[in-house]
């Protein structure tokens, strides 16, 4: 049983990452469990680009990314489930890792869309996430 579950998602290949969302919702039911569901924006990533955005330009695209996300969440998450949804920025593998310990977090799912071995030795998100998690981290392919 599970008390926090993490599900991180990228909002521009949600369809890639379908089944894992159905094992995070019916495992938050049987678990109870609080399910935090996570994007990450990564367009200001690169220092040099960052610095062509003000403050307020980055706030209002975050913003954008929350509506996006929220909309997802009413969409997919059925209400009897405990939902906290959250955007942060900058890189997504760092982030779910930083927000897995955060929100003590129990159990991540994650997709893995991605199945060439030279991808997991270069470190996709998902090879990053199991490689580094504290918790147990089930991957969805
Ligand atoms: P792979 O690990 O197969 O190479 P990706 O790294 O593109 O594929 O993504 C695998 C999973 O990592 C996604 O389904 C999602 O759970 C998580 N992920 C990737 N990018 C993001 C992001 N920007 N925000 C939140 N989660 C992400």
């Amino acid at each position: 049983m599970y008390k926090n579950i993490l599900y991180p998602v990228d909002l521009e290949h949600t369809a890639e990452a379908e089944k894992a969302l159905k094992i995070a919702i019916d495992e938050a039911r049987r678990s109870k469990a609080k399910l935090v569901v996570m994007t990450v924006a990564t367009g200001f990533g690169m220092p040099i680009v960052a610095s062509f955005f003000d403050d307020s330009t980055v706030k209002n695209a975050l913003k954008e990314v929350a509506r996006h996300l929220k909309q997802f969440v009413d969409e997919n998450i059925p209400d009897d489930i405990e939902t906290n949804a959250i955007v942060v920025e900058g890189n997504p593998a760092e982030l779910i890792l930083k927000q897995a310990r955060k929100n003590d977090i129990d159990l991540i799912v994650i997709a893995s869309h991605n199945n060439q071995i030279e991808n997991l030795l270069l470190g996709s998100c998902a090879a990053k996430v199991v490689r580094h998690a504290q918790c147990i981290v089930t991957v969805v392919k």
